[in-house]
């Protein structure tokens, strides 16, 4: 049986950029604060599932549904950027220069790490643009193969449905990712996005 360390340690470690030394660090961390402090997190841990759920229109993270972008009647409804992640879509948000949603795919084509089609939000996605009420696709995955692989799939699948497809412009620095890219490059790619279907 392991010990309640070992368990967080277990748990800790598998986080994304956290190995065991980081993992033991932390939970160490954590038993030397107040045990209000675990109380807290323990309770923001068990939160994140009961009341965050995916948007049943942009599949961004939320806490209501469909999420405050996708209700925004003031943002250009018709108009979708693809974005990887959640995260993707707070930097365009941050950057302040897109007026159209979303559509969150939650990650990328890898066949390496054996991410399939059936793994990404992409059937709600043609879902959306069968409504017939998108009028302009942005393909928004990042400046790398899986990103440019993935883009070239949607378009694929997308094309037969005759909505404009267009892609970020070139420029965003190659395999720099959208999440940590400056707003004035976000808004040069954005401005500079180019037809591709
Ligand atoms: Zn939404």
């Amino acid at each position: 049986m392991a010990s309640p360390i070992e368990k967080l340690v277990h748990a800790l470690s598998q986080l994304p950029g956290v190995g065991e030394k980081t993992a033991t660090r932390l939970a160490f961390f954590i038993l030397k604060q107040k045990v209000d402090y675990a109380r807290e997190l323990s309770e923001a841990l068990q939160e994140l599932h009961e009341t965050v759920c995916f948007c049943s229109r942009c599949q961004t993270l939320t806490q209501e549904n469909p999420c405050a972008l996708c209700q925004d009647t003031r943002r250009d409804q018709s108009l979708i950027m693809v974005v990887e992640t959640p995260q993707d879509l707070l930097a365009l948000e941050r950057s302040g220069t897109f007026r159209g949603v979303y559509h969150v795919l939650h990650g990328v084509l890898s066949p390496l790490e054996g991410v399939s089609p059936d793994d990404l939000k992409i059937s709600q996605l043609l879902s959306r643009v069968k409504t017939g009420e998108v009028s302009e696709i942005i393909l928004g995955t990042n400046p790398n193969v899986e990103g440019e692989a993935t883009s070239l799939y949607l378009c694929k699948l997308l094309s037969p449905l005759g909505v404009k497809i267009t892609q970020l412009a070139s420029g965003m620095p190659v395999g720099g990712g959208i999440e940590y890219l400056d707003p004035m490059t976000l808004r040069r790619a954005l401005e500079g996005r180019r037809e591709i279907h």
